[in-house]
């Protein structure tokens, strides 16, 4: 069987180390890597790939720093010519990126497989580009791999035959067990001579592209009594110089970190806040509490099972909640227990083949 799996951004890298792994294993299936470069930097892109040790892409294309529609429009074609040279049996696109919904729908229009890890996922905002990225990809696809009840019912809820989805558990689960073994502590770490500290990112456009939220939030961060470190993605750094945001000396901001760095972080943090999909599950993984800065989530689950409480970007709820203790909680395998890569290659070579 030949697969194609198209890729752009850092959370589908991540999820790529997992995946890729697990079917470099099995005989007779053969991964061919298109990266899309939406995202592009070393350190959003490469260090992924080398400290992952994620298979090179055969494709690696230039589409980052667009707006969406010229992004995903050009996607759609040169992943198209892709796909008529390649002539795969399958296409596996991960998430709700533009680069997902791109390799979907070139995918769909020549009838060739879709498969979707972390469908069924819904925010039920669709001022998020994230959320018309998933809907539209789960209508294309034909295998749709959901981490939860809740995100197979979304799908029912939407009209998609019941024997296209399967429960797998989360993908990011597989990573972060993996990854715990290997976690590396920052080389400037210990220079910054903090005690405790509270983990936060912030990366999404509701939040960055809007003066007033992303000042709320920097103020409600900025009123916390303990120190925050923020490895922070370029679209946000590029906001606060646009916004001439004042930062508080409380908040050490770094470069965006790679992931074992990032895992290290998560694992020796008291408290994490962030606008992340990846982030708020993978606090979840490593036991530690999670203030959300949106109005909703994809992952519910953890918000009622008391793991998980969203402030919006209110900062007097940002700083009461960051100003509270929380005691660590265990994995309770809400999404899983890392065995989600090869429940999906199982699936995947009994019908395909
Ligand atoms: N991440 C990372 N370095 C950072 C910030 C995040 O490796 O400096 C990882 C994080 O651990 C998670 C993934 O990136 O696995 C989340 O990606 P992002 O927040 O960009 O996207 P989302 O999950 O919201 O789609």
């Amino acid at each position: 069987m030949k697969i194609l799996t198209v890729l752009g951004a850092r959370p589908q890298f991540i999820k790529a180390a997992a995946f890729s792994r697990a079917l470099d294993q099995i005989d007779n299936i053969e991964e061919i890597i298109i990266h899309t470069g939406q995202h592009y930097d070393q350190n959003m892109s490469d260090i992924f790939f080398e400290e992952m040790n994620i298979p090179k892409p055969k494709y690696l294309l230039q589409t980052g720093g667009k707006t969406h529609g010229a992004m995903t429009g050009q996607q759609l074609e040169q992943i198209e010519n892709i796909f008529l040279n390649e002539k795969p049996d399958l296409v596996l696109v991960y998430g709700d990126t533009n680069s997902t919904l791109a390799g979907a729908l070139a995918a769909a229009k020549l009838h060739i497989p879709v498969a979707h890890i972390e469908a069924g996922l819904r925010s039920f905002n669709k001022r998020m580009p994230e959320e018309i990225n998933r809907i539209l990809t789960d209508q294309l696809s034909d295998y749709l791999f959901v981490p939860s009840l809740l995100a197979k019912k979304n799908l029912v809820n939407e009209g998609v035959s019941s024997d296209k989805i399967f429960i797998v558990g989360d993908i990011m689960c597989d990573v972060s067990l993996y990854y715990k073994e290997k976690m590396v502590k920052p080389k400037w770490f210990d220079d910054l001579k903090l005690d405790k500290f509270i983990l936060c990112t912030i990366h999404r456009a509701e939040n960055t592209d809007d003066i007033n939220k992303l000042t709320a939030i920097f103020k409600g961060l900025g009123a916390a009594k303990k120190d925050i470190i923020l490895p922070l993605h370029p679209r946000t750094v590029n906001k606060i110089k646009e916004y001439n945001l004042n930062i508080a000396k409380n908040i050490y901001i770094v470069e965006p970190v790679g992931y074992l760095e990032m895992v290290w972080l998560e694992a020796n943090t008291d408290l994490i806040v962030t606008d992340s999909g990846g982030v708020q599950k993978e606090a979840y993984f490593h036991g530690k509490y999670c203030i959300t800065l949106r109005e909703e989530t994809e992952w519910i689950e953890l918000v009622d099972q008391g793991f998980n409480t969203l402030v919006g970007c209110d900062s007097d709820l940002i700083e009461q909640s960051l100003n509270k203790n929380y005691n660590s909680n265990l994995y309770a395998g809400i999404y899983g227990h890392g065995d989600t890569s090869n429940k999906i290659i199982n699936i995947m070579v009994q019908y395909e083949n």
